[in-house]
C-alpha cells in the first residue's frame, strides 16, 4: 500500500509527540496511586491537580469544576443520567437534538424507555437547531437541554450561547457535547452559559480513554459509578494519571496553536472542497457555509455508495469515513444527514473528510485525483447513474 493519507481526524487523531513525551514519566516515576498518603501517591496527585488547573485555565473555570472520565461517551452518559436522576422530583422532560452523537442520542433514548419524556429537536437543511423550535418545546417539567457544540459529521456549529441563555431564563440545566469544538473554538466558561460540557482527549491529539466533564458549581448531578471518593465524589475509580497528564498537554498545545492550526486546516479544507466541486459533477457540500469547523468537509457524491468510495480510496492509502465511526459499521444512512432532509440515497453516497495538522497540500491534491477516478469508475458501474 502507498503512504497513508489520514483524513479522518474527527474519528480520532494520532497522539502529538509532545503529549507522548509529557506522559512518559507516568509509567516509571509517577506510578503511585493518587489517593495514597505517601510521597509516591502525592507525586501522582500533584500531576493530576496541575493538569486539572491547566485545563481549567484554558476554559476559564474553577479546577474543581472539571472531572476526568474515561472519554466523551462516559461524560455524556454521566451528564444526562446524572441530571435526570438528581432532578427526578423536579421534572422528567429532556430536550436534545436529532443530530447528536450516539453517546447523547442513545442515553436520551434509554431514559425515554425508562419513562422520561424526550424531545428530539429537528434541524434545518444546514444542520442548525432552531431557537424558535427550542423555545416552543420548553415545558414546566423540562430539566435538561443537551445540544452539541459542533457536529462530528458535518462540523456545523450550533448557537450554543443563545441556547444557554434560553436555558438560564427558564432555569433549565444545559449540557453541551463539545468533543469536536474543544481545541478549535475558544471556550470561556466564565462567560458561556453552559452548566455541563463534555470533552475527549483523543480528538485533539491526546490519548484515547480519557475525557472530561465540566460541571458548573451548583449543578445537581448524581454519579453513575460509585466506589471511592474520587473526582469530588462524582466519578469513583482510580484516576488515569497518564491519560490526564496527556490530556492537559493536548489542551495546552491546541490552545497555544489554535489560530495557526485553524487557518492551516481551513486552507486545506477549502482546497479539497474546490478541487472536488470543480472537477466532479453532481456533488453537494453538506452543512452550513460559515457556521462550521475549519477542518471538516462533508460531501455527497450522487449515484454512488459511500462504502465503495471509502474502500477505493483506502487502496490508495487514503483514510476517510462516511459519517460517524459508529454509523460506518452499519448500513443505515447517517441520522445527521437524514435530519437535514437529505434523501437516503444521497446520504448513502456521503463522505466525511476531516483534516488535521500533519496533512499537506500535496496530499489533498492526490486525494482529489483519486476521487475523480474513483467516482467516475463507481458511477460507470452504478445502475442509478446509467438510468439517468
Ligand atoms: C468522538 C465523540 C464522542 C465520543 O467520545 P469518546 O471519547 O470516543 O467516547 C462524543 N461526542 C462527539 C461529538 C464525538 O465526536
Amino acid at each position: 500500500m502507498s503512504k497513508t493519507i489520514y483524513l479522518d481526524h474527527s474519528a480520532t487523531t494520532r497522539i502529538h509527540p509532545e503529549v507522548k513525551e509529557a506522559m512518559m514519566p507516568c509509567w516509571d516515576d509517577f506510578y503511585g496511586n493518587p489517593s495514597s498518603l505517601h510521597h509516591k501517591g502525592r507525586e501522582a496527585r500533584q500531576g493530576i491537580e496541575s493538569a486539572r488547573a491547566t485545563i481549567a485555565g484554558y476554559f476559564n473555570c474553577d479546577p474543581k469544576e472539571i472531572i476526568f472520565t474515561s472519554g466523551g461517551t462516559e461524560s455524556d452518559n454521566l451528564a444526562i443520567f446524572g441530571v435526570a436522576k438528581a432532578l427526578k422530583t423536579k421534572g422528567n422532560h429532556i430536550i436534545t437534538s436529532a443530530i447528536e452523537h450516539h453517546a447523547v442520542l442513545n442515553t436520551c433514548s434509554q431514559l425515554k424507555k425508562e419513562g422520561s419524556e424526550v424531545t428530539f429537536l429537528p434541524v434545518d437543511k444546514f444542520g442548525l437547531v432552531s431557537l424558535e423550535e427550542l423555545k416552543k418545546s420548553i415545558r414546566p417539567e423540562t430539566i435538561l437541554i443537551s445540544i452539541m457544540y459542533a457536529n462530528n459529521e458535518t462540523g456545523v456549529i450550533q448557537p450554543v450561547e443563545e441556547i444557554g441563555r434560553l436555558a438560564r431564563e427558564h432555569k433549565i440545566v444545559f449540557h453541551t457535547d463539545a468533543v469536536q469544538g474543544i481545541g478549535k473554538i475558544k471556550i470561556d466558561l466564565n462567560k458561556l452559559p453552559v452548566d455541563l460540557m463534555t470533552g475527549s482527549a483523543h480528538k485533539i491529539y491526546g490519548p484515547k480513554g480519557i475525557g472530561l466533564l465540566y460541571i458548573r458549581k451548583g449543578t445537581r448531578l448524581l454519579p453513575s459509578q460509585v466506589g471511592g471518593h474520587h473526582e469530588f465524589k462524582r466519578r469513583a475509580g482510580t484516576e488515569n494519571v497518564a491519560g490526564i497528564i496527556g490530556f492537559a498537554k493536548a489542551v495546552e498545545l491546541a490552545h497555544q496553536q489554535m489560530d495557526t492550526n485553524n487557518k492551516k486546516t481551513a486552507d486545506l479544507r477549502d482546497r479539497l472542497q474546490d478541487g472536488i466541486v470543480k472537477n466532479i459533477p453532481e456533488v453537494q457540500v453538506n452543512g452550513h457555509p460559515t457556521a462550521r469547523l475549519p477542518n471538516l468537509l462533508n460531501i455527497s457524491f450522487k449515484y454512488v455508495e459511500g462504502e465503495g468510495i471509502i474502500l477505493n480510496l483506502d487502496t490508495n492509502g487514503i483514510c476517510v469515513s462516511s459519517g460517524s465511526a459508529c454509523t460506518s459499521e452499519s448500513l443505515e444512512p447517517s441520522h445527521v444527514l437524514g435530519a437535514m432532509g437529505l434523501p437516503a440515497e444521497d446520504a448513502h453516497g456521503s463522505i466525511r473528510f476531516s483534516l488535521g495538522l500533519a496533512n499537506t497540500a500535496e496530499e489533498i491534491d492526490f486525494t482529489v485525483d483519486c476521487l475523480i477516478k474513483t467516482i467516475d469508475k463507481l458511477r460507470q458501474m452504478s445502475p442509478l447513474y446509467k438510468k439517468k
